[in-house]
């Protein structure tokens, strides 16, 4: 078994640290001994290589950038992309990039950046002086069947934490939320909600970055993916996750 990790745009969306959620996934292939290539999905990229990806990994961006990835992601490329998630292709996109997956983002100062519409909903930024969305989030997984996938998992109700800086405030349509907050805004400090869920794609504002603080998503990603691939049941092997663990009942003591 081997695994392909695509990630979005890395030279115009990481502007958030969002890197380390490949280097996660990258990392517990490796201490598996699962050969992982990182295959990076640029502007000069073509829409087969989309195709490639086992796992794609997008991450965060300020308004110009996500703008310049946007011009790029039109024709072949969004319908690659969009066929990969809606054929159940695992993704963790954070922040700036499901803004990118949603109908549009309304950006803080210029023109309305249209969306590849994938999921049921829109993002407006409140405007330059609004207050942006920054502190420590915890949130707890309400998204079916991911809920239960992961408590099958764990044995625990899954809750996230992470950490969360963004301007735009997004609303959900149709699309399920990711979760429910606990601590901190959410997809717009309103309505309760973090995130998105469609088919096996995870749209979270959490930045952390989201999946060394939260492993037990990333272990869901590469057993997802896996699964898909080679259409067979994975069992990943356990990995000493102590020094995580204790991070999280610190953070979480914290912020109770
Ligand atoms: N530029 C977008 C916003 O401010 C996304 C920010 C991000 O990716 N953290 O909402």
């Amino acid at each position: 078994m081997e695994l392909t990790i695509g990630w979005l745009y890395p030279k115009l969306m990481s502007t958030y640290g969002d890197r380390g959620n490949v280097i996660c996934i990258q990392r517990r292939c490796q201490w598996r001994d699962i050969p992982v290539k990182i295959l990076p999905l640029e502007q000069t990229s073509d829409a087969e290589l989309f195709l490639q990806a086992d796992v794609i990994v997008g991450g965060g961006a300020q308004d110009r950038q996500q703008e310049i990835v946007m011009r790029d992601l039109q024709g072949a490329k969004a319908e690659a992309l969009k066929n990969q998630l809606d054929n159940g292709i695992p993704g963790v996109f954070t922040c700036g990039s499901p803004q990118l997956l949603g109908h549009y983002y309304e950006p803080a100062l210029g023109q309305r950046i249209q969306g590849l519409g994938l999921l049921d909903m829109v993002s407006k930024h409140p405007g330059p002086e609004a207050k942006r969305c920054i502190g420590n989030v915890v949130f707890e997984i309400t998204a079916e069947p991911l809920r239960q996938e992961l408590q099958a998992m764990t044995g625990e109700i899954p809750i996230v934490i992470g950490f969360e800086n963004h301007g735009g405030r997004t609303y959900l349509q149709t699309v399920s939320p990711l979760g429910k907050v606990k601590t901190g805004y959410g997809n717009n400090g309103e309505d309760g909600f973090e995130g998105a869920f469609h088919q096996k794609a995870i749209a979270t504002y959490s930045h952390g970055p989201l999946l060394p603080k939260n492993p037990f998503l990333a272990d869901w990603l590469i057993c997802t993916a896996l699964e898909k691939k080679y259409q067979d049941s994975v069992q990943l092997t356990p990995l000493d996750d102590r020094l995580a663990q204790q991070a999280r009942a610190a953070m979480l003591k914290r912020l109770d």
